[in-house]
């Protein structure tokens, strides 16, 4: 039976915010942090019990959930001799599901191990609305033991929990994923245009490739050129999504671990780079990232 019923929710932004509010709906009591005010109190409006700061979220916690924005801010906030390690009990289980640099991930699950803490990464797949409909994916790195006891946490936020391998092995599948889905999307955008660019209809090129072996999931279920798939950023100029800044941060992170093990990623470099190029604009970096399709995309008119 699942003893956990205390959860810590550090972190409750466009992700955390409703993913703590699922936990809430699955009958856990939520003691929420964040250092933005109406963040917290959005977290409250949705059932979270309010905490002043992080080591009061923590009291009496079974289990510690954090979704921050870098790896900076995960090591400030367990590290150190002001960190959260500090304070936890060492029956406190330590799930961290940000997007941060696998180093990061086992340095921290490291120092979790050293004071007899479980501790996990489990970053995400799905975006903010797998967050509002609890369908998330979670990729988590750790021991066997952590990860069975982090399961009925995550089954109450998200539809699959994988287990990739040991601590820091949550963040590499999710780096590789993403550079992935960065590659694929540039392709599909820049094969839809030479089609168009050619006379063809952009839905009717769609369904041929979508039916050939050019076919990939950015083409068929986040299709990059306006007007072609219904419900997704692209028909609505690119609003709401995964934004083009927040992609860039995972091919950072994908090159960065590339660099560390000496892989060779020529198409994540020229991925990054193309998205650099097309980030550039404060603009077009708060898009969704199917919008790389106007870097193609010929002025009307020309
Ligand atoms: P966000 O900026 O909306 O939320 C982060 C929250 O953390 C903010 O509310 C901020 O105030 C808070 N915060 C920062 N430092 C803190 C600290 N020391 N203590 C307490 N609160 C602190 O970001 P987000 O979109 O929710 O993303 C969170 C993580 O999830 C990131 O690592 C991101 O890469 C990852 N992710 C995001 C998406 C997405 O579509 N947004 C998808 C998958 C993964």
């Amino acid at each position: 039976m699942n003893q956990t019923k205390n959860i810590a929710f550090i972190g409750l932004g466009n992700m955390g915010g409703p993913m703590a509010a699922n936990l809430v709906k699955q009958g856990f009591t939520v003691t929420a942090f964040d250092l933005s005010v109406p963040m917290l109190e959005n977290a409250v409006a949705a059932g979270c019990q309010k905490a002043d700061s992080a080591h009061a979220a923590i009291e009496g916690a079974d289990v510690v959930v954090s979704m921050l924005p870098s790896g900076e801010a995960v090591r400030a906030l367990y590290l150190g001799v002001h960190g959260l390690l500090q304070a936890m009990d060492s029956k406190t289980l330590l799930i961290d599901c940000s997007t941060i640099a696998a180093n990061d991930a086992r340095q921290v699950i490291a120092a979790a191990s050293e004071r007899g803490i479980d501790a996990l990464d489990a970053p995400v797949s799905g975006g903010t609305a797998a967050a509002a409909a609890g369908t998330l994916s979670f990729m988590c790195g750790g021991e066997q033991n952590a990860i069975a006891r982090a399961r009925p946490v995550l089954e109450a936020m998200g539809a699959n929990v994988f287990h990739a391998g040991p601590a820091g092995s949550g963040q590499v599948a999710k780096i590789c994923n993403n550079m992935l889905l960065a590659i694929h999307m540039i392709g599909t955008a820049e094969a839809l245009q030479l089609g168009v660019d050619n006379g063809m209809d952009p839905a009717v090129l769609s369904e041929i490739i979508g039916a050939s072996s050019g076919g990939n999931w950015s083409l068929e279920r986040y299709n990059p050129y306006p007007g072609v798939m219904e419900n997704v950023p692209a028909s609505r100029e690119y609003q709401g999504g995964f934004s083009v800044a927040l992609m860039l941060k995972d091919l950072g992170l994908a090159m960065d671990t590339a660099a560390g093990s000496a892989s060779s990623t020529p198409l994540g470099a020229l991925a990054k780079n193309l998205y650099q190029l097309h980030g550039g604009d404060p603009i077009n970096s708060a898009l969704d990232f199917s919008s790389i399709q106007n870097l193609f995309r010929r002025p009307v008119g020309d």
